[in-house]
């Protein structure tokens, strides 16, 4: 067996598994209780019992509190900043990992010393994420408020990431599922092709023609393509009406903006690049026909009420809170997860029901000249399309897995995502180039949406959907949190 940082590929995994199993947040701000013997059940109940010693705690010595509350504040910053280093050092690795980072400009590594080599420089920054978990849990006696709590969670889970991120830059292998633990906080569910087999047997009926299924919904949405010359207008459009829709519910700096460019050669469909002071440059890829709906759709996901939003919120707990891991994002990392969940089920937070269809047939349609007629059927399949989305997640999991070849995956991909072979062939780049990411945009937006549900934000309460919508993208979320709430 091949060694890594002088102890067993195996060792290091379960390490990492031991931390993502046994980590308790709520409970660590209780007397330290043996991690072994911790369990879910008894979890819950300390989360309670946090909230009923927290409240007496309130009433018998506030002032002791603020005392408490001040070093606890300070040791997390001073674990904050250690983490955002950590991550930029990282990021010497790898190009994608700092998506955004607007800190401090000399806490930006140029490079690593030469005089290191890369495997103890690897190795290092494994041993430092380690020392801040270490140290997070040595914070296990304090007292702290919800929000505080939330903060120490997402720290703790962000370094985790980090740390599975240094594990497998060293070579370390993790199954698909494992990693998307290890890295977002998840655990994925599975489907099997009957699941999806009778989505596209829904869809079939809803085709004209007889025959491949693939073939005759990719013949049929042709009606639906935005005229190239049309794209920019229908986009601002659609930018407009998103970013209208948000404004009513949540409150955005007067200089926020952001700039649009349309790219080429590019694995993912669009891509939002925040630079910091309210500001993102939003890349649109053309290679493929953009279709009706992927203005709004994109326009939602990647401004309003989407990634734009979210990064402008966060920033605000980076400038007013001085809350310094707000100054970067890790994009392998749990806060993908929000990410991608809030962007996706902002699109339903933003349009209930038939909105968006009717906003376009209104304002979309005129613009291209496309005939809104046969929309509504249009609409009906996209609807049953969103629920194969989970069929991406099965195709990358197996590929990484390396239980099919590129040729298995882009004819499951045709299959039982209806995609074209240009589409598949860029969802398997997507897969290569950011691996277990894919899971973040179906199982993000499903989860977003049942906390939101769960919550009281129902369909029939638009003002509580955006309030929780809001909370967040503007407070520290994990996924695991949102999930057990
Ligand atoms: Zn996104």
């Amino acid at each position: 067996m091949r060694k890594l940082f002088n102890v067993t590929l195996r060792q290091v995994q379960s390490d990492i598994f031991f931390k993502t199993v046994r980590f308790r947040p709520v409970s660590t701000w209780l007397p330290s209780q043996s991690r072994q013997a911790q369990s879910d059940n008894l979890i819950l109940k300390l989360f309670y019992s946090y909230f009923i010693i927290a409240t007496l705690f309130l009433f018998s010595c506030g002032e002791q509190k603020n005392e408490s509350s001040k070093n606890l504040e300070s040791s997390m910053n001073n674990v904050a900043e250690q983490y955002v280093k950590l991550v930029l050092n990282i990021g010497i690795y790898d190009s994608d990992y700092v998506d955004a980072y607007y800190g401090p400009t000399e806490w930006k590594p140029e490079t690593k010393s030469n005089a290191i080599s890369d495997s103890t420089y690897i190795q290092s920054l494994y041993d430092d994420a380690g020392k801040l978990l270490d140290t997070l849990e040595s914070l296990s006696d304090e007292q702290a408020d919800e929000l505080q709590t939330l903060r120490y969670r997402f720290i703790y889970k962000q370094i985790l990431a980090a740390r599975t991120k240094v594990f497998m830059l060293a070579g370390g292998k993790l199954s698909f599922d494992e990693e998307a633990k290890a890295l977002y906080d998840v655990e994925v569910p599975a489907y099997d092709s009957a699941y999806f087999q009778r989505i596209v047997d829904e869809i079939s009926k809803l085709l004209p023609g007889n025959g491949n299924v693939v073939d005759r919904w990719q013949e049929y949405k042709k009606q639906f393509i935005i005229p190239t010359e049309k794209l920019n207008a229908v986009f601002q459009a659609a930018i407009d009406e998103c970013r209208k829709r948000t404004l009513q519910y949540i409150k955005l700096p007067a200089k926020e903006s952001f700039k649009v460019e349309y790219v080429k050669n590019q694995p993912w469909g669009a891509y939002n690049w925040y630079k910091g002071n309210s500001f993102s440059v939003i890349q649109v890829n053309t290679d493929l026909p953009s279709y009706i709906d992927r203005a709004v759709d994109l326009a939602a996901h990647e401004g309003y009420p989407g990634h734009h939003v979210l990064n402008v919120r966060l920033e605000k707990l980076y400038r007013e809170r001085n809350w310094v891991e707000y100054c970067i994002y890790p994009l392998f990392s749990p806060q993908s997860f929000i990410a991608e969940g809030t962007a996706n089920y902002g699109l339903d937070i933003a349009f209930p029901g038939d909105a968006q269809m009717e906003f376009e047939k209104e304002v979309i349609f005129p613009i291209t000249n496309l005939d809104p007629s046969k929309v509504e059927n249009y609409y009906k399949i996209s609807r049953l399309l969103q629920k194969l989305g989970y069929s991406s997640i099965e195709a990358a999991r197996n590929y990484l897995d390396g239980k099919w070849t590129k040729e298995q995956t882009i004819s499951w991909l045709q299959k039982y995502n209806l995609a074209s072979k240009e589409r598949a062939e860029q969802n398997l780049k997507f897969f290569e180039k950011y691996r277990s990411y894919i899971i973040n945009y179906s199982l993000g937006r499903d989860i977003i949406q049942q906390y939101i549900e769960k919550n009281g934000g129902t369909d029939d309460n638009e003002k509580l959907r955006w309030a929780l919508f809001e909370k967040i993208i503007s407070t520290p979320q994990t996924p695991s949190g949102l999930i057990r709430k």
